[in-house]
């Protein structure tokens, strides 16, 4: 078996004694929650919690290597810009990238507001743009910007206002009512007006892993940039982004085991170059004269201002920390929770889940409505109910309103896994919804 949508292949779950190891690395995980409850974590799609790894690695950097990087003269700073340096290359070969096609952002969010921004400044004439690729970001009305209705509010808001900023037209891939894409809509919807092709590669409310590679296939074959929001598949999926062939990629590195705070941008070099500068001030300059200036080569002309040094290095740690777990092991784990919890809620009638039926096409997502006496109970009632018991799961429409209204739906409930996680907690949860329908029914 190859891990869903990645060609990689699928390695050992982990072991029972391996899971407790993983456990005991991070720290929050021995704590208790109302009255004494242990903790059932099911919330890492939203963000994963941290191992020492990470926590000490960026203690070690305010306690012995605080400066800011790229600017002091001492050696703290040379110190810091060195480690800084060296985080950025180890978080490149997480996606098999060069180092220096990496931009660190402060997450997903922005990564896709600096790219969705490039289009719309290029055509100003905008600033740093170098190379001939620089005509591909130049968009107005006429072109077209095509996205999934599956996207996270993240990857559809910034490209809803770069059409409003610059007259191009949004267009969007419906969603199949077993929570697919609608690829049958490909033909008309991609043509020689799109410029950009945007999707997630794993939805984080149905978990459908999208066939990135054919997609990107075909936003190649009428010229359109392909951009991956890689939030929900780069904590659990070995990536590579030449062999997935995406031209653009953004990612959290708080859902991956890293601290808040800190996001990547990964691009083709040539892109990168070709694209206008986002945030503008300290760092990203080369020279500044009070008629203008001029800016760095990529990544630093991306990188305004002091940048989150001990965060990127707490990343590093934590991509060092999943690597060594191994990608392939921790997918194989994660599939296996998935599985068990669809197969626990198939034999709850009351409960319908959302997405596909089965693991194999999942991301480490299940978000489903609980329905008792014939109406769907409120995902924050069910929500309560389950935090009563300790469990930590996310309710509401997970920034994916659109989706949530294509399926029919207000809200989810939605439980996510990581490598830290049980078969006892799933049998948990599980418990605990059987609950629900006798409470609200
Ligand atoms: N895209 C997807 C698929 C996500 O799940 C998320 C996080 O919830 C984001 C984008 C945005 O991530 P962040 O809020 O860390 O920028």
């Amino acid at each position: 078996p190859t891990a869903a949508g990645t060609g990689a292949p699928y390695g050992e779950p982990f072991t029972d004694e391996e899971v407790t190891a993983i456990r005991g690395d991070f720290p929050i995980l021995t704590r208790t929650v109302r009255d004494g409850r242990p903790l059932v974590y099911l919330d890492s799609g939203a963000t994963s919690q941290k191992p020492w790894v990470v926590l000490a690695a960026e203690q070690e950097f305010y306690e012995r290597h605080n400066s800011a990087v790229h600017r002091g003269a001492h050696q703290l700073s040379e110190e810091g810009t060195g480690l800084y340096e060296a985080a950025r290359e180890i978080i490149a070969g997480l996606v098999g990238a060069p180092a220096h096609e990496v931009v660190f952002t402060k997450n997903a969010t922005e990564s896709l507001n600096l790219v969705a921004y490039a289009f719309s400044n290029a055509g100003a004439g905008g600033g740093g743009a170098t190379g001939a690729a620089a005509d591909r970001f130049r968009i107005g009305p006429g072109d077209e910007v095509l996205v999934t209705q599956m996207e996270h509010h993240a990857n559809l808001v910034p490209w809803q206002e770069l059409c409003r900023r610059t007259g191009a037209t949004l267009r969007w891939v419906p969603v199949t009512a077993d929570g697919l894409l609608d690829l049958t809509t490909l033909d008309e919807l991609l043509t020689e007006r799109t410029k950009v092709f945007a999707f997630t590669h794993v939805s984080n409310v149905l978990g459908t892993v999208n066939p990135v590679r054919e997609l990107a296939d075909r936003a190649h074959a009428v010229g359109a940039l392909v951009v991956l929001d890689a939030c929900q598949s780069a904590p659990h999926l070995a990536i590579d982004v030449a062999e997935l062939d995406v031209d653009l990629l953004a990612f959290s590195g708080h859902k991956l085991f890293g601290p808040l705070g800190i996001g990547v941008l990964w691009g083709r070099a040539e892109l990168l170059d070709a694209m206008p500068v986002f945030l503008t001030g300290g760092s990203m300059i080369e020279t500044v004269t009070m008629e203008g200036s001029t800016y760095a080569p990529v990544p630093q002309k991306f990188e305004a201002g002091v940048p989150a040094a001990a965060q990127a290095i707490g990343l590093a740690a934590a991509v060092q920390y999943l690597t060594e777990l191994g990608l392939d092991r921790v997918a194989a784990h994660e599939r296996r929770l998935t599985q068990a919890l669809l197969d626990g809620l198939a034999q709850r009638p009351w409960v319908r889940v959302v997405g596909p039926a089965g693991a194999e096409e999942r991301g480490a997502t299940v978000a489903f409505v609980v329905e008792a006496g014939g109406e769907s109970v409120h995902a924050h009632d069910v929500g309560q109910v389950l935090d009563d018991a300790g469990i930590a799961v996310r309710v509401g429409h997970h920034c994916a309103w659109p989706l949530h209204r294509a399926l029919g739906v207000t809200a989810t409930t939605r439980a996510t896994f990581a490598a830290y996680n049980t078969l006892d907690e799933v049998q948990v949860l599980l418990d605990a919804l059987d609950r629900v329908p006798a409470t609200f029914g």
